[in-house]
């Protein structure tokens, strides 16, 4: 859902924080990759979305609530985003990236966040 795709939100600041931290260098909002992805390390092909659960419906995800009521409503809504998620991480490992989505409710532990972004850039724990 395009309206409500905000630019720095408090989560992606903590991965920016925490990859930077992990020596990882990025660029924001690339706007020529499909999707415009919210953080790209060229150096590793890899481009990472920082999605809330809720908008883009975290699977088993106790955030990923549906409204009781309106359902007809938003119910499109929601497929549409997934749907959109997947188009979008579809046509950038066309073009050779690799695709990372780390969710919001991730971001609230940041301890396991860096476990599993040293697992993705195959960098060694902390000593
Ligand atoms: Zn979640």
């Amino acid at each position: 859902m395009r309206a409500v795709r905000q630019k720095d939100t408090a989560p992606e600041v903590i991965v920016r924080r925490l990859l930077f931290r992990l020596g990882l260098r990025f660029r924001l909002h690339v706007k020529r990759l499909p999707g415009s992805p919210d953080i790209v390390l060229r150096r590793h092909s890899t481009a990472i979305f920082v999605h809330g659960c809720y908008w883009h419906r975290h699977p088993g995800c106790k955030h990923a609530t549906t409204p009781k009521t309106n359902r007809d409503y938003w119910l499109p809504k929601f497929k549409a985003n997934v749907e959109r998620d997947a188009r979008q991480a579809e046509a950038l490992r066309a073009l050779g990236w690799r695709v990372l989505i780390v969710w919001e409710c991730e971001t609230r532990d940041p301890v396991t966040l860096e476990v599993r972004l040293r697992q993705e850039f195959d960098l060694l724990p902390d000593p």
